[in-house]
């Protein structure tokens, strides 16, 4: 619930409630969901999830996103100044993945054999050394739109199954325009990918949005950028192809925060989400 919504209606009595150590998330605190913390006390220094580390914009907001088989009661540290520790227990609510069968796929993209695996593992090893990244910045605070307009072809978490073969859940999500359509960046930041050809996802373009937060466009038929260029929301970073494991043209949009992959349609009400007071122990 709205917290300054409760404040409106019976004056403030939930003030009474809050105590130092309260914060306020903004979100669905469910699997696959990207969630905001603000209103952070002055000696919080970072957040941590397991080993993960999250760290706080100077005015103060902070990132966390939900892995698609995240569990039911996850622990989210405060880590202090004095090297104390604040305990919040987060309750993320299950999501339901659809399955989605996928035919006519070429068949040495679904079962590939051996000569396949120098490139397999160019692929995977570029992509995670992107997603490490850790940049200084806060370009996401402005928010989010959609890179492509179109029908949405594959949802976030589906169970895949290819030619009958069931492989990785889906990490991003699939939207399906003519080839050639222009792919725009979905907010500022800098290209910290421009991967080419890659065996499942072809040419490949990441954007870093700071705080460990990124966007993936994936299956283009050509990028527009360089590594490294910064680029400014709207701008025409690829357009829409088939390379890499494909079926027909579409954008495979992605988006990580601290390596978890997260629904990327969540980014679009980034900030708006409904907030709520979470109580420290
Ligand atoms: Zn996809």
């Amino acid at each position: 619930m709205n917290y300054k919504a409760i404040c409106l209606i019976s004056i403030c009595t939930a003030a009474f409630n809050v105590n130092a150590s309260d914060i306020e998330v903004c979100g669905e605190l469910k699997q696959g969901e990207l969630a905001i913390l603000k209103n952070i006390p002055a000696e919080v220094e970072t957040f941590s999830i397991g080993e993960r580390i999250y760290p706080i914009t100077e005015d103060g907001y902070a990132i966390v996103a939900f892995h698609r088989d995240e569990k039911n009661n996850l622990k989210l540290s405060a880590n202090l100044a004095d090297g104390s520790k604040q305990e919040y227990s987060l309750n993320i609510d299950p999501a339901k993945w659809d399955i989605q069968r996928i035919n006519g796929v070429p068949q040495q993209k679904v079962t590939p054999d051996s000569s396949h695996d120098e490139e397999i593992l160019r692929e995977q090893k570029e992509v995670r050394q992107a997603l490490q990244n850790m940049k200084q910045g806060d370009f996401w605070r402005q928010g989010f739109i959609i890179p492509v307009e179109g029908r949405i072809s594959g949802n976030f978490g589906n169970q895949r199954i290819f030619n009958g073969t069931p492989k990785n859940p889906h990490t991003g999500t699939d939207i399906a325009a003519p080839e050639g359509t222009p792919v725009k960046a979905a907010a500022d930041g800098i290209i910290i990918l421009n991967g080419h050809n890659y065996f499942y996802s072809g040419n490949t373009v990441i954007i870093d949005h700071g705080q460990g937060l990124q966007t993936i466009y994936a299956h283009l038929k050509k990028a527009n950028v360089q590594q490294g260029d910064i680029v400014r929301q709207g701008d025409v970073i690829g357009f829409v192809g088939k390379t890499g494991r494909a079926t027909g043209p579409h954008l495979h949009w992605g988006a990580s925060l601290n390596n978890v992959r997260f629904r990327p349609h969540s980014l679009l009400d980034i900030n708006n989400k409904t907030c709520q007071i979470l109580k420290g122990k």
